[in-house]
This record gives structure tokens, sequence and C-alpha cells, in this order.
């Protein structure tokens, strides 16, 4: 098999997936061993796909350490159909959900939840830029409300949470997009989690939703069909056609996560990468981290240089030293590395040296 050239990919999302992966998804594309039929094409009710979904299901399950009384699903729309889903299921006429706005993603479930109905924001970081996630004592939490929801890695300021916040027995509701099996993930402690594929998962078109069952009773007959929890539990995610080569995929990349020694072990790597970028960040005074430090993500590092026509300079040449995706989000500025289990510890390793060879020459 040719081996063709691959750049190193620092895209916040979709992103670069792990290479044995797509080397086994080229191999079986034309057709699935022992089917003869390629993921393309097969049948979402033959026993082929049913059982690519089953085991995909079960590694995930096998992964995360998920409780039996919490649904899996495979779900479509993105995240942020999640977004408008969280509130139109869980979130009864007359109760409040609480929300913990710590950056854009999460002002844009806000934004849908107020569609749906009383939302009060809990703890907000907007007047700090976003720079750092809320602590425990800022939390203005509802008593009885119907959950507290949360984004556990704020992808675009590249922010994350350290601890869980605690909400004593409200539902805990969290988007994980871009930190979905990166580090352990304590499920027991959550109502419901969502996360879109793209990031750390697989390719886009699937999104992840790991549900407590008791939840699903609040889904109600009235709500459309497909945007009801209830109906894809009770057909176990096969309500309507899946988006099969995406649930393939990261069942390929749920393999290679278990191969790798499992969450733990991704976690090491991931603290590991995201450190040596940091020291870089911090080596100088030239690079300047754009979050707090003790809300420092580990996916998505964010930083800054002395002014913005050194950003520019920054992101053409690294783009020519073979970087991809460096530049940071259009609302916010900077650079961003977005660094997801996939991403590789030479390309790290690459980037440090171009940072400190760009701070040679321009510092
Ligand atoms: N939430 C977070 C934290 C994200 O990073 C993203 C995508 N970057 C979304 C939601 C939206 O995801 P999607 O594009 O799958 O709707």
């Amino acid at each position: 098999m040719a081996i063709v050239h691959r750049i190193y990919n620092f895209s916040a999302g979709p992103a670069v997936l792990p290479l044995p992966v797509l080397q086994e998804v080229q191999r079986d594309l034309l057709a699935l061993p022992g089917a003869g039929i390629s993921i393309l094409e097969i049948s979402h009710r033959s026993k082929t796909f049913e059982s690519i979904l089953e085991q995909a299901e079960a590694d995930i399950r096998a992964l995360a350490n998920i409780p039996p009384h919490y649904k899996v699903l495979f779900l479509q729309g993105g995240a942020s159909l999640q977004f408008s889903m969280v509130p139109m299921n869980l979130l009864a006429p007359g109760a409040t959900a609480d929300y913990i706005e710590a950056g854009s993603w999460g002002e844009k479930a806000i934004k849908e939840a107020k569609k749906v109905g009383n939302v009060n924001i809990a703890a907000s970081t907007r007047s700090d830029n976003y720079s750092r996630v809320p602590s425990q004592s800022e939390l203005k939490l509802t008593p009885g409300a119907a959950y507290v929801h949360m984004t556990s890695n704020n992808t675009i300021e590249g922010t994350e949470y350290k601890d869980l916040p605690d909400v004593s027995d409200v539902p805990l509701v969290s988007d994980t997009s871009s930190d979905m099996f990166s580090k352990p993930i304590d499920v027991a402690r959550h109502g419901l989690i969502y996360a879109g594929a793209q990031k750390n998962m697989g390719p886009a078109g699937v999104t992840i939703v790991i549900v407590r069952d008791d939840l699903l009773q609040r889904s109600q007959k009235s709500l459309p069909t497909m945007l009801n929890y209830a109906v894809h539990a009770e057909n176990t995610s096969l309500y309507n056609t899946p988006p099969a080569f995406a649930v393939y995929t990261l069942g390929l990349v749920m393999k290679w996560l278990l191969g790798r020694g499992g969450l733990p072990a991704i976690a090491r790597a991931n603290e590991r990468k995201a450190a040596k970028l940091y020291a870089e960040i911090d080596r100088t005074g030239f690079y300047r981290g754009a979050a707090q430090k003790d809300s420092r993500s580990l996916m998505n590092v964010t930083f800054r240089l002395p002014n913005e026509e050194l950003e520019k300079q920054f992101v053409k040449q690294s783009e020519s030293a073979g970087f991809d995706g460096l530049k940071g989000h259009r609302s916010v500025g900077g650079m961003r590395a977005s660094i997801y289990n996939a991403f590789p510890e030479e390309g790290i390793d690459a980037l440090v040296q171009f940072m400190s060879e760009f701070e040679r020459t321009h510092g």
C-alpha cells in the first residue's frame, strides 16, 4: 500500500484520526471481511451492520466503564442538535435548567435552551473572555433544577474542567465534544453526556449520547419522533438509517483506544503531549497562553504572539513547514493547536522546535 505524505493536522475538528484506523478503513473499503460488501453499501438492517453497531457500543461501554443503567445512543445532527434535544427532552414546562457559561459553545447551548424553557445562568466567565472555567463557589444553582448543563472542554478558548462541578442530585449534562475519551470519565456522576464524534472519536456524522435510564421517562410523546431520546433508545439507535460509515470508523477508533491501554493510558499520553507544548509557551515571554493556567485544556492549546502581524507570519510559515490548522478560531484570533488522542507526539516535538526557531528569528 503506497504511503501518502501526511502533514501534521492541528485542526479542531474534523481532526486527525489514528493512521492504523485509516489503513484498516482503506483495506476493507471494497468489502468488509466475510461480508463481501462495502460498509458504504451495506443495509443497516443486516446482521453484519448490527454486529458492528453492537461491538462499537460494547467497546464504548468497556472504555468508559459505563454502568448498565445508562444507554448509549448513536445519533445525527452533531452536538449542535443536542443543544436543542437536551432541553426538549429534559426540561419540563415550568421547570428551570441551570447552565454554566464558560465558552462560545456553551453560549450556543444556552441560546437554544432558552427557546424551549426557563434557563438560569448558574455562572459565567464571559467577562474574563472565557479564559477560565467557573469555580464551585461561583455557582448559583437552582434548587430542584431540571439539570445543570456544562461544557467539559471549551474548544475555542482552550479551557477545561479539571474536576466535575458538584451539583448534588441534580442531573449533570455535559457537552464533551472536544475531550470525550481523552481521559477517564466518571459517567455515574452525569445524567447525560453528549459529543460529536469528529474530534476524538471518528469522522463527522455521528453523535454519541450517554443517558441515564430514568431520564428517558421525561421524553414526551408529543416530541418530534426523531428528536425523542426514548424512541432512539427503544430502537437501539436503529429507528432510522444510522450513519453507518461513521459508526463503523468510530468503532475502529474505540478498538484502537482499547489497544493502547484504554483511557488511563491515553490520558497519560495526552498530559505528556500538552505539557511539552505549554512548557514551550511558558519558556520565555514571547508566547502567551490564552487560558488561565489552572483551566488549561489538554486538547486545544491556545496561545498568542506579541502582535497580530507576527501571528499572521506564524500561521503562514507554519503552513509552509507542514503544520496545518494552527490558526485560532475566527471569533478569538491567536493560535490554537488541537492535539487530540490521535495526534502523534512527534508532531508536538516538531511544533515545539518550530516555535523555538520562530522566536529566535522573530523575537
Ligand atoms: N460543542 C463543542 C464543545 C464543540 O467543540 C463543537 C464543535 N466544534 C460543538 C459543540 C458543535 O458540534 P457540531 O459541529 O458537531 O454540531
